[in-house]
């Protein structure tokens, strides 16, 4: 294998997402997926272990997932059912004397995907299709029939609820998704935890290969993605005690999950602060909040030669009605001349305002905004709140960014 930058094992949702960024910043690297064949070597300068639950780069590492000492057994099955269950087009579980099962319905009005959780010492590799659907029967029942006209897709896995004890070695290997972290699949959140792992690593190795950023950034990923790893399993542990045992009230599990559904919509992630974010130097009183920034720092930041909006892109958000807004009134820092035509951009501004063709975003009102002060808000290229400043504040914005100042050499590690 020749030499490359970054060297990805797995081609999973972690990989994947962490493969989108290296392409976007044109880092050299290599996606390994598992097949038959000769063992190869090679160098790389960083690698991602993406490769799943069984991961060899962890184990290579000599790292251990702590945990669960046994592993749950489920069943999932997409399947057309045949039923008079009112229920079927609703996410929901079902608690009964015989087995609990959680209802996904999915894409297209008639497939459903159930999870069923098998009895404690169920082997999954002994389980077949017809212990699933009759399983699935029994819960049904006596209240519901439960028939099945295909069912298009089925499995059987063992999972426990597992974090791994190191994410990172010398800020060079990094683990991500089911790699470091494991559960039960109840709050659909595997694929979504994974996927934000890829990302956050993505666009911090690149920014450091890129020479954009000091490789210090890199621990950000380890702080920020494990506390998110063992939120998550602390959360599926109660979740699952909860789904488990009979409920204390009826509804108990409903009010629960309904409580959940901001967490696990993933609308809860708090980070602590680093050099990639600024909460306490925040004025979240006025963000619920929106920004100006001035030009000289975007200019600062950006390597000659690159558009203006490729490492900060401002946008914009008037409150002011969409009839008495000119073009004119509007800096050029929010419409800049970019890409191969050199063209101005016009999609950085945005009023909000009742439009005859897009309705109204009431932005202002959604996020709180007093539109006589205004808001500056960060966000970083994973989508997360860094720092919530006022209007103006040109040394808070200042302060956040200097910390991820260009780094003077390309390379990762020299
Ligand atoms: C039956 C089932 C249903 C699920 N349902 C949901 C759901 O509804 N919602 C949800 O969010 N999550 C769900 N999950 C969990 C979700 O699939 C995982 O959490 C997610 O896929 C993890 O992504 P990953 O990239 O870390 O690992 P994976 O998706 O496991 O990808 C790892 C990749 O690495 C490759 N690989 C392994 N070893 C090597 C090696 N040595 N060299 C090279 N390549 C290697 C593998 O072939 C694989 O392609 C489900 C899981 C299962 C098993």
């Amino acid at each position: 294998m020749p030499k490359t930058d970054v060297l990805i094992v797995g081609s999973g949702s972690a990989g994947i997402f962490a493969a989108t960024w290296l392409t976007l910043f044109r880092i050299p690297f290599t996606m390994l997926e598992s097949r038959p064949g000769p063992l190869k070597t090679g160098q790389a300068d960083g690698v991602q272990g993406c490769d799943g639950a069984h991961s060899t780069v962890r184990r290579s590492l000599n790292y251990h997932m702590l945990g669960d000492s046994t592993d749950t057994v489920w069943g999932v099955m997409d399947i057309y059912p045949i039923t008079n269950f009112p229920d079927i087009r609703r996410k929901c579980t079902i608690h009964s004397s015989a087995g609990n099962l959680v209802i996904i319905p999915r894409e297209g009005g008639s497939l459903v995907r159930f999870y069923i959780q098998l009895p404690a010492g169920s082997s999954p590799k002994n389980t077949t299709l017809d212990d699933l659907h009759a399983a699935a029967r029994a819960i049904f029942a006596p209240s519901y029939s439960m028939d099945f006209a295909a069912t298009s897709w089925w499995s059987t896995y063992a999972i426990g609820q597992r974090l791994a004890d190191h994410f990172h070695a010398d800020l060079r290997v990094f683990l991500t998704g089911d790699a470091c972290h494991t559960h039960s699949p109840k709050a659909g959140q595997g694929m979504n935890v994974s996927l934000q792992d890829g990302y956050n690593i993505g666009w911090k190795l690149s920014s450091v290969l890129s020479g954009l950023s000091p490789a210090s950034i890199l621990s950000s990923y380890v702080l920020e993605r494990s506390k998110t790893a063992a939120d998550l399993i602390a959360f599926d542990r109660e979740l699952t005690q909860l789904f488990a045992r009979q409920e204390g009230y009826e509804g108990e599990f409903a009010q629960y999950f309904t409580r959940s559904g901001r967490y696990m919509a993933g609308f809860t992630a708090r980070y602590e602060d680093s050099l990639v974010t600024d909460l306490a130097g925040s004025e979240e009183r006025v963000a619920t909040g929106f920004s100006s920034i001035l030009q000289h720092l975007i200019s600062r930041f950006t390597p000659s030669g690159q558009d203006p909006d490729s490492i900060i892109e401002p946008l914009l958000v008037l409150s002011s009605p969409f009839l008495s807004m000119s073009d004119a009134l509007i800096p050029e820092l929010f419409t800049p001349v970019t890409g191969k035509w050199r063209m101005r951009d016009l999609h950085k501004t945005y009023v909000d305002d009742e439009h005859y063709n897009n309705g109204h975003g009431h932005a202002y009102e959604k996020y709180g905004v007093d539109a006589e002060e205004g808001a500056v808000v960060i966000v970083r290229p994973d989508q997360y709140v860094a720092k919530v400043l006022r209007f103006g504040d040109v040394e808070g914005v200042e302060a956040l960014f200097k910390g991820s100042e260009l780094a003077r050499s390309r390379k990762f590690v020299s």
